[in-house]
């Protein structure tokens, strides 16, 4: 737990002895498992950093995980065009 951590080059932290993901290894205690080798862990606020529970979701496959950004994107520029349309 004490782990002392570091920021890679793709902004993830990883543990700076074993090299492992922050972000996996704290989804798999939130999940009280380990995932499986095609699960994505992504970050609710897109804050990589950020690897409070709260802010960790597991997708399935790289697929399910793409539709949720497709879907995000979707309902934003949804969105701004309601604002616009007044
Ligand atoms: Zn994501």
């Amino acid at each position: 737990m004490g782990s002392k951590t570091y920021r890679d080059a793709h902004g993830y932290l990883r543990f700076i002895d074993s090299g492992k993901l922050v972000h996996r290894w704290a989804a798999q205690k939130k999940l009280g498992r380990s995932l499986n080798p095609g699960e994505i862990v992504h970050h609710n606020n897109r804050v990589r950093t950020d690897n409070r529970f709260g802010n960790l979701r597991v997708f399935k496959s790289k697929k399910e995980h793409q539709a949720h950004h497709i879907k995000e994107r979707w309902e934003r520029t949804r969105r701004k065009r309601t604002l616009k349309g007044r």
